[in-house]
């Protein structure tokens, strides 16, 4: 058996493979040198494209382009009617913003276990969940694959709720055929640099509804409109505006829109080689006892965000912790998505306690999230493997 690079051994690899990086060409480049040569870096013309091209790739009726995902989650929960004294469900696998928009409204996030099998929130737990004072659910598209979207729809339409899905993680999935963010009441986007698309900074709100699309306008510019159609005075002359509600500077730059469209252009390849990755590692984990490989739904075509691999403790000598510093050590960085949100000391000082979501906490304490992104070369993905049955083979009980 081959000596562990933790325990002085040498590594498989001797440079460090990061979990995530962006992939910037040199179009993406010219594509901010020709906004910052024009006339707008903010409110022109690339934000309306931009807007536009979201429509066109997931087939939703209207996108709302924003400074990043965590706004997109405030305004479509403002736009949800979301306020003081409701409750919003979401699934605690998620980053912190999924819950923390519900907090923005002044309402109580409620979390609702997951799918052991996919990660993914479980529609019945949801239903489990809601109360009166239920007013929407923040669906989270974990790891890219989508959420269980029929159950959730007719759930929601049943208990008239509104369906808000944060597919952060999933832009490029398909669901029965239909692009992330044409299905749900609303779906936001992320264009943070670790997310399979990127502005630097960036989000995004899409919707159907014109009603929900007017009011995402208002809230991203300070509740302020320039169409007279809304105006509640007489106007006062051709620079005339008024505030007509409460909102944000929630605006994005033309400079990320047009990063984020060059993004865009190269999605297709993206997803094929995130997938030809994922395919790789499942081959390769799915054979391994002592692993658990995550499952997918069938109504998903998923672009993956991230692979999570999870380890069955029972069967090894090792813990999590120990399994994901023994990677470290082979030179291949790991990741861990998520601490449970309801486990951050904020929200357990606010009363949540643990065991609220066992399901959740159980995969938390066995998995890590490898290396997954568009650049990694072959080489590397078989890097990762190698260092997997590696430490498997080392601390087989
Ligand atoms: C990244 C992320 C967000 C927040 O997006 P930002 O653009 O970083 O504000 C929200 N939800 C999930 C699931 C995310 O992964």
């Amino acid at each position: 058996m081959e000596k562990l690079a933790i325990h002085g051994g040498i590594p498989v690899r001797e440079t460090k493979l990061y979990y995530g990086h962006q992939y910037i060409d040199d179009a993406d480049i010219q594509a901010v040198v020709d906004v910052l040569k024009s006339d707008y870096l903010t409110c022109g013309p690339k934000i309306t494209e931009l807007e536009k091209r979201l429509c066109e790739l997931t087939g939703a009726k209207y996108a709302v382009a924003v400074s990043n995902g965590t706004a997109a989650l405030h305004i479509a929960c403002m736009a949800a009617g979301v306020d003081k004294g409701d409750e919003v469900i979401t699934t605690p696998i998620t980053f912190a913003a999924s819950a923390n928009c519900a907090l923005y409204c002044g309402a109580k996030p409620v979390f609702a276990d997951i799918n052991e099998k996919t990660y993914n929130i479980d529609p019945k737990d949801v239903e489990a969940k809601v109360t009166e004072k239920t007013k929407a659910v923040v669906a989270v598209d974990f790891t890219g694959q989508a959420v269980e979207l029929d159950a959730l729809t007719a759930l929601c339409k049943e208990k008239n709720l509104v369906l808000i899905e944060d597919g952060a993680h999933s832009i490029g999935t398909k669901y029965k055929g239909k692009g992330i963010g044409s299905i749900a009441d609303m779906t936001t986007f992320s264009f943070h640099p670790v997310k399979t698309v990127t502005g630097g900074e960036g989000g995004a709100v899409l919707t159907n509804s014109e009603e929900y699309y007017q009011k995402l306008l208002l809230y991203r510019s300070h509740g302020i409109t320039k169409n007279e159609t809304e105006y509640q005075h007489v106007s006062d002359g051709p620079w005339y505006h008024e505030q007509i509600d409460y909102g944000f500077n929630y605006r994005i730059t033309d400079i990320q829109a047009a990063l984020i469209i060059s993004q865009l252009d190269k999605l297709e390849r993206f997803t094929k080689r995130r997938k030809e990755i994922v395919d790789r590692y499942n081959e390769a984990f799915s054979e391994i006892p002592e692993l658990t490989v995550q499952e997918e739904i069938p109504e998903s075509d998923t672009t993956r965000h991230l692979y999570i691999l999870r380890i069955k403790p029972d069967l090894l000598t090792i813990d999590r912790r120990a399994f994901f510093e023994a990677m470290g050590a082979e030179n291949i960085c790991c990741n861990v998505h998520y601490i449970p949100v309801y486990r951050h000391p904020y929200y357990e000082n606010a009363g949540y306690p643990k065991g609220l979501c066992p399901k959740a906490e159980k995969l938390y304490d066995e998995m890590v999230t490898l290396p997954l992104y568009y650049a990694m070369s072959d080489t590397d993905v078989e890097d990762v493997i190698t260092a997997v049955k590696k430490i498997v083979a080392a601390c087989r009980k």
